[in-house]
């Protein structure tokens, strides 16, 4: 059911001296042995993501969009086999893990057809002269996905690069690699040219901090923390590479007094725990009106306390456990800080169990400011309810963060929804929907959330670059 893990490399796919442990977090039982790259692996991964670009940049739009197209095709038909071992590595519900697969192929279909609309321009010229506006593929990206969705993150950075006719070498997390190494296989099974899609594993900071100076590589495509995130971007600005920023998030949900306030604190909860929380766009704080205030936190607190948790693979789980222990300790200590600083415990705040990294669904209710949860993403299924007197409460408190990436708001009045699209600062903002993106819509962050989109009309232009052509029909 768990595939063989190696790194994939010039078409080949290799084991390396060194290796390390997947867990299954549900049972902390080992799942297999991930090769780990060494320098060398490296170095043959630059040279065969050199001679991919040459290749892949020259194959027609065309037939880039029929490869992505048929490795959609793959991941559907295996869909059960890739969920199955996504769920084991990662802990999240199987029926999550085979939304998750389809998710990743609608990636693949949408930049198939984005493939063949990277439209360049005319611009009006004097007479004898023509000026044109290409776009072209960057050159190697180097990509490095996270641990929540170890299908989706993955395909999306591939579809976009390798629509845009780019190659890419990718660093899917050590966590979660079975993911990255379904994608690649079907690419294998696909035809893909050997070195225009390459998977490595290993030290996080030893492979970015070789590959990102490398002259050839022209981008870096990282989703992850935004400490992160800031030390590649600063690792790429020494060398002028473009960077493709998706980083934390810590999103409000602006709960106003004309909602349904049933639906509105049922849809939160359930969304709260999905993925066990562990989602860059995850509702976290939740401004609710004073006037429903009491009626939403009690539904709330109640659905949240029903989740049920456990391991994935069991039928009508909700939640599975944290992705690694490491977040453990991290949650148990915003929950105490908060505490300490006066918010009430409404219910959950600890871990469970005595196998695998589960932990409680946690609210929060009447945070104050100071508590170290207003300011740093949980990350986990932890949610924050506060009250609040006014919409301008509402947008101050939303937007009091470093974070600007999804929010949400649960409204029908026009006037409400009008000020929120001009005043809440995110790149990604839901209307009576905890829905943030799909592959036809842009999805990125503003403020310390990062740079650039993925996704949408707009989800190949950081894979290309603009070339202006100046013809003049004589030497002038
Ligand atoms: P972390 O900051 O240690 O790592 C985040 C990700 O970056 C991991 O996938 C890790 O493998 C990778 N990474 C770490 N150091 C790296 C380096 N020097 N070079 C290249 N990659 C590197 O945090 P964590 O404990 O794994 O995850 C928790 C935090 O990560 C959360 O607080 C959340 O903000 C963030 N996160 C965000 C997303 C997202 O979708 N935006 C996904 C996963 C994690």
């Amino acid at each position: 059911m768990y595939p063989e893990l190696k790194l994939f490399i010039a078409g080949e796919w290799r084991s390396c001296s060194r290796d390390m442990p997947v867990i299954n977090p549900a049972t902390e039982k080992e799942l297999g042995r991930l090769p780990c790259a060494a320098q060398q692996d490296l170095d043959d991964a630059l040279d065969a993501a050199v001679k991919g670009f040459r290749i892949w940049s020259r194959t027609s739009p065309r037939d880039r969009a029929d490869t992505l197209l048929q490795v959609a095709a793959l991941l559907r038909d295996r869909q059960e086999e890739i969920a199955r071992s996504i769920t084991l590595e990662h802990g999240k519900p199987l029926q999550q893990a085979r939304l998750e697969v389809i998710r990743g192929a609608e990636f693949f279909e949408w930049d198939a057809g984005e493939a063949m609309r990277t439209y360049g321009r005319v611009i009006p010229a004097p007479a004898g002269h023509k000026f044109a506006v290409h776009h072209q593929p960057i050159g190697v990206v180097t990509a490095f996905s996270p641990w929540n969705f170890p299908v989706s993150q993955p395909a999306r950075k591939i579809a976009g690069a390798l629509a845009s006719g780019c190659s890419v070498i990718l660093k899917a997390a050590e966590e979660t690699p079975a993911g990255a190494i379904h994608i690649a296989r079907a690419f294998e099974d696909a035809g893909l040219p050997p070195g225009v899609l390459n998977l490595v594993f290993g030290d996080p900071a030893m492979i970015s901090g070789y590959l990102i100076p490398q002259p050839p590589v022209r981008l870096v495509a990282f989703t992850g923390s935004t400490a992160v995130g800031r030390h590649l971007t600063t690792l790429a600005s020494e060398h002028m590479t473009s960077v493709l920023m998706e980083l934390g998030g810590h999103a409000p949900v602006i709960v106003c007094e004309d909602t349904d306030v049933t639906a509105a604190a049922t849809s939160g909860a359930v969304r709260k725990m999905r993925n066990a929380g562990q989602v860059c766009t995850s509702p976290t704080r939740f401004f609710v009106h004073e006037d429903i205030f009491d009626n939403f936190t009690d539904t709330f607190v109640t659905r949240a306390a029903a989740t049920l948790v456990g391991n994935g693979m069991d039928d009508g789980v909700e939640m599975g456990p944290l992705a690694n222990e490491r977040r453990v300790p991290v949650l148990t200590g915003l929950v105490e800080d908060a505490c300490a600083k006066g918010a009430e415990l409404a219910t959950g705040g600890a871990r469970l169990g005595d196998a695998g990294y589960f932990f409680q669904p946690t609210v929060l209710v009447n945070v104050p400011d100071t508590a170290r949860i207003m300011q740093e993403e949980p990350f986990g299924p932890i949610a924050v309810i506060n009250p609040v007197a006014s919409l301008d409460d509402a947008i101050s408190q939303a937007n009091a963060v470093p974070y600007g990436l999804a929010g949400y708001a649960f409204t029908n009045r026009a006037d409400y929804i009008d000020r929120m699209i001009d005043e809440v600062e995110v790149g990604n903002l839901s209307i009576n929907t905890l829905e943030a993106s799909m592959p036809e819509t842009p999805f990125g962050g503003v403020k310390s959330s990062g740079y650039g989109r993925e996704g949408g009309s707009e989800g190949l232009d950081n894979y290309m670059t603009v070339k202006h052509v100046w013809h003049a029909s004589k030497i002038a």
